[in-house]
């Protein structure tokens, strides 16, 4: 057993006795996690691990799929980009073998192609010169077939990084992505978010923020169980990207909320276009396809802000927008309040 294999063994045997310690269900996912708390490197991880412990709550379904979600899948997306760099490199460094093996046996033929040359200047009269035709010939030969199978070697790795360009272009894509949802995750919206606001200041337009909340959607999810839950979150993803377009920009920002750019458009204008979304997902029956089993219908409350100023940052307008989202839930929720 080497010894990558030997810890890799015993992380996961730590991993066995933390779950079995603090009463974890062993499910895949739970594993997936405590590999990672036993693991040791994830400093985020094993503060809320050790909070959710010193707190002495539960890991009920909820708090492990909320740690699963916000660890294990959030950071797969880092990890494919990292595995796609690693293959490039990989090949690169073969190409570079190859092709300095080829220009080893490019110099050989001019050492040869120089030693016969000179063989013949040397001693022209005695010389044998179909030896040094013969050897000529020879050298010839291996340069032509060796320059052949580097013709093929190259053909190959033209063809290899081709399917590695597509692959890292696609991995790039997903990796922008939250993995339920399929909106945009936390990082690229700031991202947005940065280049929208110098765009809007440049231009000066104006740019809008909605922020979105499922309401009640702890009672959704312990009355339905999680993966009903997960469903429902794909839907409320799925209507806002359908019923925005252009550049409006959607993406998942936390556990069941979401947030929205809209270039552009004025504070009012957002909030009628805001009020459109609400309704489509208010009016939505949710129904499960393979056995019928109904699941009612889900609201949700918004808040809208819009940019202000020089001095307007990303946590100032989530503010404002925050602000008018809590004035939607206490005003009676599925409902879309503006800053004040
Ligand atoms: P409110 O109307 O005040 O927003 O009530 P709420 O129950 O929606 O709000 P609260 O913040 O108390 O609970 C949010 C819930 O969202 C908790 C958790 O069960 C659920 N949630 C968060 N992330 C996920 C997820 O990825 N999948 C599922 N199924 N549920 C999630
Ligand atoms: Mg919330
Ligand atoms: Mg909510």
């Amino acid at each position: 057993m080497t010894d990558l294999e030997l810890s890799e063994h015993s992380i996961s045997k730590r991993a066995f006795a933390f779950m079995e310690k603090h009463k974890v269900a062993p499910s895949p996912e739970n594993y997936a996690l405590w590999y990672h708390y036993a693991f040791g490197k994830n400093t985020d991880l094993i503060r809320e691990i050790d909070n959710v412990i010193a707190n002495h709550l539960e890991f009920n379904d909820e708090t492990s799929g909320y740690l699963y979600n916000k660890f294990i899948i959030a950071n797969r997306g880092q990890k494919m980009v990292d595995d796609a760099a690693n293959d490039a490199q990989k090949l690169l460094q073969d190409i570079l073998k190859q092709v300095s093996e080829f220009s080893g046996e490019t110099s050989n033929y001019h050492k040869d192609v120089n030693q016969s040359l000179e063989t013949m200047t040397r001693s022209l009269e005695e010389t044998d010169v179909k030896n040094v035709v013969r050897n000529l010939i020879q050298a010839t030969t291996t340069l032509k077939q060796s320059s052949e199978q580097m013709g093929r070697k190259l053909e190959e790795s033209k063809q290899e990084i081709n399917s590695l360009r597509k692959n890292l272009q696609q991995v790039t894509i997903e990796s922008q992505r939250d993995f339920l949802t399929g909106a945009y995750n936390r990082k690229t919206f700031e991202k947005f978010f940065d280049e929208y606001v110098d765009t809007a200041r440049q231009n000066k337009a104006e740019l809008s923020m909605l922020i979105i909340d499922i309401d009640h959607f702890k009672q959704f999810n312990d009355k339905f169980g999680h993966l009903i839950g997960d469903e429902v979150l794909k839907i409320v993803a799925r209507t806002l990207i359908d019923s925005l377009k252009g550049r409006d920009i959607v993406a998942r920002f936390g556990g069941e909320e979401f947030i929205v750019l809209l270039p552009e458009t004025p504070i009012d204008v957002a909030v009628r276009v805001a009020d459109v979304v609400r309704g489509a997902i208010a009016g939505k029956e949710l129904k499960r396809k393979d056995t019928g089993e109904n699941y009612g219908t889900i609201t949700v409350s918004m808040g809208v802000a819009r940019l202000r100023g020089d001095n307007d940052t990303l946590p100032s307008m989530t503010k404002r927008a925050d602000d008018a989202l809590y004035r939607s839930k206490n005003a009676g929720r599925n409902r879309v309040s503006k800053e004040a």
